[in-house]
């Protein structure tokens, strides 16, 4: 027997409707390329989302239709996340980090019909020019005053704005209509795409705050330094209208100094990013001997937040959560709100319960699986590949068959690349990405696990360990290395600092210092170019 109740399909646009009417006067803050800080409320953007829908209507864009955007985080960007989904195409997000090549093969690949560029990028489009599709049109983010000289025939979004009407006939169309775009950095093989859902985002929207409950208050401030340019800046642009809480997007300035004054002056409550990023916020609250007015809660993903940030942050009264995710689950798979019975535990054990990944969203299931695919236990030993199911994990990648069925197992769950552990109570261990393992004489070693001892040695200012190919062993670890001041502790003292975690043959086998760590196009450490600029490496 069925139900009697409604079905209306669920669209992004109700998102912003809502927030419109029940937290009006939340809204966003964004420090623009112009230079200055722009606020409007969620009423007010909803009038501008409606201008846009017009006049995209007017540009011929129709459902199904590619919109590309290269674009920092600002409400212009927030608005074509809604006005391009609204009618039923698709905001296509492009992180302006990639190579020249990834950027022509996925504006390429996406057929876009439209890209909304910041000021920023105009130099970057013009000389991908000569490579880009023909009747791709563009739209430079800002006012007629700002409009650069340009080689690009390109309009100026305040114009396309003004003069439309603000209030627009939202279509309704099924739920798994698309609405979002996103490419993966592709480290291996070509980039690819995750095709989302009206119904995914949604539900993705709802799921986030349900669990990571300690970083959503109405009337408090959030600031999403994640980009809204990949994987849907985590999520923010659909929970913070949702949730009442007003958006401080930061622009261009990514460094400490630059978030640190954003965040005092905004009064931002909490703030979701990658560990590099928060790595430059310490310093800058360490140079200042004081955190930001108003800070309390952190978000750290993307890569595994090392134990001595977050001890060091929780010492100064903010609450730490590691996320885990990825572009291809929307992307929050994990996060890392403590179980009650940890909250008042002693701080070593918090701490170390805030090492993991935490627990997995509602809506999304794991397993581990071994190499032959059989189903491991969950109970915080058995290491394998996790594999993850659920509504908010993509089906197969956007027109890549080939991609799709190498992801994909027979029982339709989307293999991560992660090697991870699960305790009996859902705590998930990130042991490594399968390609970052060391895998010295048949046993493994994991990267993130030598990290975070090396990383509590003062001298240290940032590692990485990577795996050199050797004679005997297949593969052995080395310790690369930022320092933190002049000192330089040999590599013996490292190693006594690590001791105490590790079996010997687990230690690294060397310790390189380097000035800084290559960064990914999504700010995480590149292990792939260390690897490549350590390729001639020989031992000791
Ligand atoms: P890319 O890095 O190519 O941009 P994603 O942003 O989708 O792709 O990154 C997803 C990957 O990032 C995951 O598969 C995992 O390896 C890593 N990752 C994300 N969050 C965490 C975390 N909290 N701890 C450890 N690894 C993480």
């Amino acid at each position: 027997m069925q139900g009697q109740m409604m079905h209306q399909p669920l669209r992004i646009i109700d998102i912003l409707t809502y927030a419109a009417e029940a937290h009006g006067d939340a809204g966003i803050v964004s420090a623009r390329v112009e230079g200055d800080l722009h606020r409007q409320s969620y009423q007010q953007t909803l009038a501008r989302v409606a201008q846009l829908a017009h006049a995209l209507t007017d540009l011929g864009v129709r459902r199904g239709d590619r919109i590309g955007t290269l674009a920092w985080n600002g409400y212009r960007h927030f608005e074509l996340y809604y006005g391009v989904a609204g009618i039923g195409a698709v905001c296509h997000t492009i992180n302006p980090r990639l190579s020249r090549e990834q950027l022509i093969y996925i504006i390429t690949h996406a057929g876009d019909r439209l890209l909304f560029l910041d000021l920023t990028f105009v130099p970057l489009v013009e000389s991908l020019l000569p490579d880009l599709p023909a009747g791709l049109r563009f739209v430079i983010l800002t006012d007629r005053a700002h409009m650069p000289q340009t080689t690009l025939d390109a309009l100026c979004y305040e114009d396309l704005l003004t003069a439309q009407p603000p209030d627009y006939d939202w279509p309704v169309f099924p739920e798994e209509t698309a609405c979002g775009l996103c490419y993966t950095s592709g480290t291996t093989g070509s980039p690819k795409g995750a095709l989302y859902s009206h119904r995914s985002t949604l539900l993705h929207a709802l799921q986030v705050p349900l669990c990571q409950t300690s970083s959503f208050r109405a009337g408090k401030r959030i600031l999403p330094v994640v980009p809204l340019f990949h994987v849907n800046a985590w999520g923010l642009p659909y929970v913070a209208p949702l949730t009442g809480m007003t958006l401080v997007m930061p622009g261009s300035d990514l460094d400490g100094a630059s978030l640190f004054r954003l965040m005092d002056s905004e009064q931002v409550y909490s703030a979701w990013g990658v560990p590099t990023v928060w790595a430059g916020l310490l310093s800058e609250i360490k140079a200042q001997g004081r955190v930001p007015a108003g800070f309390a809660d952190l978000v750290v993903g993307g890569s595994a937040a090392p134990r001595v940030m977050i001890a060091q942050y929780e010492a100064r009264g903010v609450n730490v959560a590691q996320a885990w995710g990825m572009t291809e689950m929307s992307p929050i798979g994990s996060h890392g709100t403590l179980p009650p019975a940890l909250e008042n535990a002693p701080d070593e054990d918090r701490i170390s319960a805030k090492c993991c990944a935490g627990r997995r969203l509602f809506g999304v299931e794991f397993k581990i699986v071994d190499d032959d695919g059989k189903a491991l236990p969950h109970d915080g030993t058995a290491t394998g590949e996790l594999y993850v199911r659920g509504n908010t994990v993509i089906s197969g990648y956007f027109e890549n068959p080939e991609a799709t069925r190498a992801a994909m197992d027979a029982q339709g769950w989307f293999g991560t690349g992660d090697v991870a552990s699960i305790a009996p109570d859902g705590r998930l261990v990130i042991r490594d990405r399968a390609k970052d393992l060391v895998k010295s004489g048949g046993e493994w070693i994991s990267s993130i696990d030598l990290e975070n001892a090396a990383l509590s040695h003062p001298a240290l200012a940032a590692c990485a360990v990577i795996a050199v190919p050797h004679p005997k062993w297949d593969e052995r670890p080395v310790l690369v290395a930022v320092p933190a001041t002049d000192a330089r502790p040999s590599l013996a003292e490292i190693q006594a600092h690590m001791q105490p975690h590790f079996a010997a043959w687990q230690l690294p086998d060397d310790l390189l210092w380097i000035e800084a760590l290559p960064l990914t196009a999504t700010g995480k450490v590149s292990k792939l170019t260390l690897r490549a600029q350590f390729a001639d490496y020989t031992h000791p």
